[in-house]
């Protein structure tokens, strides 16, 4: 199995059966974000305690990418301290928006590496990214609507 049909393969499964797809039921902020170019819709609820995230989950319709992407993230994110999560942020933006020659230093990404491929589709880094905005909307309350 080539590595791009591996890659495929865990998006497909989020997608299709996506993970902490609820509402935590001690949530303490949320955010909504909306991707106008897809139609991608979703919120994104935090349960923080004190520096920690201690769970997370999400709701909403999109596509593919944008659900893959939001599911793998909550994974990647439960636990995590809040300036875990800001490093997360930055470390998943730099994969997505980094030239798609570029080679991807995925060992601080796990599995949220296999996004690495929606650089070749700049439409597709909307998606993509629009969870991990959300996420970061939520941690201060704040509203987005599209994403860069
Ligand atoms: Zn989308």
């Amino acid at each position: 199995m080539d590595i791009r049909e591996l890659y495929q393969e865990v998006i497909l499964d989020h997608n299709r059966r996506p993970r902490n797809f609820r509402v935590p039921e001690r949530t303490t902020c949320k955010a909504e974000g909306y991707n106008p170019l897809c139609g991608d819709k979703i919120t994104v609820y935090l349960q923080i305690e004190g520096d920690l995230i201690q769970d997370v989950g999400f709701q909403g319709t999109g596509c593919a990418i944008s659900k893959a992407s939001a599911s793998l993230m909550t994974d990647a994110l439960k636990g995590k301290s809040l300036e875990q999560a800001n490093a997360l942020f930055t470390q998943f933006h730099d994969l997505v928006t980094a030239p798609a020659a570029s080679s991807v230093s995925a060992d601080a990404l796990g599995k949220l590496a296999v996004l690495a491929g929606v650089r070749e589709y700049p439409m597709r880094v909307k998606c993509a990214s629009l969870a991990w905005h959300t996420m970061r909307a939520a941690m201060t309350n704040t509203h987005v609507v599209s994403t860069e």
